[in-house]
């Protein structure tokens, strides 16, 4: 099967790192295939410190997704809503859709959109889902004069922190991309996010890319390979209902 041509490609996310930890490796991947990458990060990341002000780490955290994003091949943007504060409302949802709008992804990965660990995540998944087909109305109105869009598209949400809900169970995907090939590579662009790094951990427990590196252990088990990223394909009616990865990533894209 030979790949599509050029995707435009845009990851929405509730925090800076969240992009890196949860899909960095298939971002890389694609990102080294030729497709072109949009990071978005909803909030501010201003909760993501305990010595530094607000202001202080938001600036740090501007630069590190900056670079984190240039080693993966992809624009970083953000949002700019305070950490901790991403609501599920019809304002959030205004701001997504002129993302939406003005990126014009084929597809786009996020959170998924109920019982992450906290609600950051899960609102940001749920904003999604709230905003693509308002990003196709004509007659919704959103923060951008760019035209609505014409085709809905693909939608994949990520594994949960963790790898799991609140039943405490490996959670369900039903995708895993083989990123065996870029793990050093994905693992390198999330420490990028050096603030962050221990921010995480706490006494006797791994530091967040040791952490990371486990989860991509964990999936790429579930297909016998070194490492993974698991995905949920939004398949509800309206969405696109081909898994577009199995071709784009010819040989490394499982369904389960
Ligand atoms: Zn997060």
């Amino acid at each position: 099967m030979s790949s599509p041509e050029k995707q435009k490609i845009l990851s929405v996310f509730g925090h800076p790192d969240d992009a890196e930890q949860f899909a960095g490796g298939t971002m890389k991947l694609l990102a080294d295939k030729g497709h072109d990458i949009t990071i978005a990060s909803l909030s501010d990341g201003a909760c993501g410190s305990k010595t530094h002000s607000a202001v202080e780490i938001v600036a740090i955290r501007r630069k590190e997704s900056e670079k984190a994003a240039s080693m993966i091949g992809a624009k970083f943007v953000n949002l700019g809503i305070p950490d901790g504060s991403i609501e599920y409302n019809l304002e959030n949802t205004k701001k997504v859709v002129a993302l939406i709008r003005d990126e014009k992804p084929d597809i786009i990965f996020t959170h998924p959109s109920t019982g992450d660990y906290m609600t950051d995540h899960w609102h940001t998944g749920s904003l999604v889902l709230w905003a693509v087909p308002e990003a196709k109305h004509k007659n919704f109105k959103a923060l951008t004069d760019t035209p609505p869009i014409q085709h809905i598209p693909y939608v994949y949400h990520t594994d949960p922190q963790g790898l799991m809900f609140a039943d405490g169970q490996i959670a369900r995907v039903n995708t895993i991309v083989d990123i065996s090939d870029v793990i050093e590579e994905k693992l390198d662009a999330f420490s990028a996010h050096e603030s962050q790094m221990g921010f995480m951990s706490h006494r006797n427990k791994p530091d967040a890319a040791r952490k990371t590196r486990r989860w991509a252990e964990t999936r790429g088990e579930q297909v016998r390979v070194a490492y993974g990223e698991g995905f949920t394909q939004q398949l509800n009616a309206e969405y696109p209902r081909r898994n577009i990865l199995v071709e784009m990533l010819p040989e490394k894209v499982y369904t389960l």
